[in-house]
């Protein structure tokens, strides 16, 4: 995967540094198939590596668990910036930047753009490093160009799947975005949390292309599992058990709120939220996921019951209207 920047001789010094004996190695999906080359590097500096094989989306779901059961002196964390506040057993993030040019696919934006003048950047932590030669290139074709810093996030235009605030915080001052990065699931959240136009361009594909009319489409469906949500009575609300999903405290709150509405609602904890196991539960009308909203967006057609978000519980509730969940966005935690 010649694409990404492992950072091999920081990860070693690190290793040196902390005097780590045994390492749990993290990856996401798409970096896994690197775990086994990676591990059998680490091994040369006389340490034992793990390599977590479970599901990883995003650094909120960091093995702490793992690492403390395994008795592990060290965590190295691929493909994400930091997230969560965790200090037991000492953690590295390799945030995997990526080498591939993105000059291709922001030229072929270019033609695209044409019909806006203000351009907001967006991008994950991947390409964060790009974007102010993108904006160099922007300025060049006669753009004004902003990238968004609201202070949340470790980096200026970068987003997550559950924080798009950087793209928010410029959102009124641009007339359209673009985002650098592979598929379209961070982009389709720039355009469902600013609703503005939104042009993918995909360096690894070198491909361009819109996503608006995605967003409008997925817009329908958020309205009308609502809708549905809206007349049914029983409802179970959904704890994330990975370290940086775990919103106990917001999701007792919705319990008390769907039962003063007359509704009756449980509290079901789950590592991962799957169709299949969901489907266990057949008097369970609405399922309420304060986990990973990225659950709600990608795999919805794949359950069987309205999977809500908080904020699309707050509009079945009466706490928002439709208008406020389109300011407040829909996948954000
Ligand atoms: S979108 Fe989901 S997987 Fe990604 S950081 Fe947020 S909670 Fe974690």
């Amino acid at each position: 995967m010649k694409n990404f920047d492992f950072e091999e001789e920081r990860v070693k010094q690190e290793i040196l540094k902390l005097g780590a004996k045994r390492v749990l190695i993290q990856l996401p999906e798409g970096l896994k198939p690197e775990a086994p080359r990676l591990a059998k590097a680490i091994e040369k500096c006389d340490v034992l590596p793990l390599i977590s094989a479970d599901p990883c989306y995003g650094a909120c779901d960091l093995a702490t668990k793992e690492a403390e059961s395994l008795g592990v002196d060290l965590i190295i964390h691929y493909g994400h910036s930091k997230l969560v506040k965790y200090e037991r057993v000492p953690t590295i993030y390799i945030e995997a930047r990526t080498t591939v040019n993105v000059n291709d696919a922001v030229q072929k934006a270019l033609p695209i753009l044409e019909e806006w003048r203000k351009i907001g950047l967006a991008t994950t932590i991947q390409h964060v490093q790009t974007l102010d030669s993108v904006r160099e290139t922007l300025l060049r074709s006669g753009k004004t160009v902003m990238i968004g810093d609201a202070g949340r996030l470790g980096y200026p235009g970068q987003v997550i799947g559950c924080d798009y605030s950087n793209a928010k915080s410029i959102a009124n001052d641009v007339e359209a975005f673009l985002f650098i990065g592979g598929g379209k699931f961070h982009a389709l959240g720039v355009a469902l949390s600013t609703s503005k136009p939104t042009i993918v361009a995909d360096p690894y594909e070198k491909r361009v292309f819109l996503v608006n009319e995605e967003a409008k489409r997925i817009l329908k469906q958020r309205w009308a599992s609502i809708e549905e949500a809206k007349k049914a009575k029983s409802f179970a609300i959904l704890v994330g058990l990975k370290s940086g999903q775990n919103r106990l405290e917001e999701a007792l709150s919705f319990k008390q709120m769907l039962e003063k509405s007359g509704r009756t609602a449980y509290l079901f904890t789950a590592r991962e939220v799957l169709p299949e196991t969901l489907m266990d539960f057949p008097t369970i009308d609405v399922y309420v996921n304060t986990a990973c909203p990225r659950i709600s967006l990608d795999d919805a057609s794949k359950f069987q019951k309205p999977v809500l978000t908080t904020n699309e519980t707050s509009v079945v509730i009466g706490k928002l209207s439709w208008e406020d969940l389109c300011k407040e966005g829909f996948f954000e935690s």
